[in-house]
């Protein structure tokens, strides 16, 4: 069963542009409860979960 885009914005909330976020970038400052869900961010999640559930599936 495959998560919702908000379920793995939970579950892999650390992808590049929730770091720079939650750090701050170009001068401006970080919001700590900051997590991008943008397209790019979305699509990375979702081969993450992909490649964890082949190893649980596979155990
Ligand atoms: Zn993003």
């Amino acid at each position: 069963m495959q998560p919702t885009d908000a379920e793995l914005a939970v579950m892999f909330r650390w992808t590049l542009h929730t770091r720079w976020g939650v750090g701050g970038f170009m001068g401006s400052e970080g919001d700590p409860d900051f997590t991008c869900r943008c397209d790019s961010c979305t699509t990375s999640r979702r081969k993450r979960w992909a490649k964890e559930s082949d190893t649980i599936d596979g155990a």
